[in-house]
């Protein structure tokens, strides 16, 4: 089956491996299925780069947690030898 691609300018049918079309000359008649090709995988791109960055927030997060058990034992551990 053969993909039938329309003029953007002159809205005539193009075949679609025509660079340009044959009716009024307007240049890449493909654009549209080109952009929709290369946005498929950018949107699919932006989907992961969000999921890592909320797995690493989820990670540095814990991270934090962590850190501020250690500062609350140094903290109290530093209280209690200044008390003594
Ligand atoms: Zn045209």
């Amino acid at each position: 089956m053969r993909e039938i691609t329309t003029c953007r300018s002159c809205a005539r049918y193009i075949a679609p491996d025509f660079s340009y079309c044959p009716y009024c000359g307007t240049g890449r008649v493909r654009s549209y299925e080109f952009r929709r090709l290369l946005d498929t995988p950018f949107a699919r791109m932006e989907q992961e780069v969000q999921e890592y960055s909320l797995l690493r927030l989820e990670r540095i997060e814990r991270q934090l947690e962590v850190l501020d058990g250690d500062l609350q034992h140094l903290m109290e551990h530093l209280l209690e030898r200044n008390s003594l």
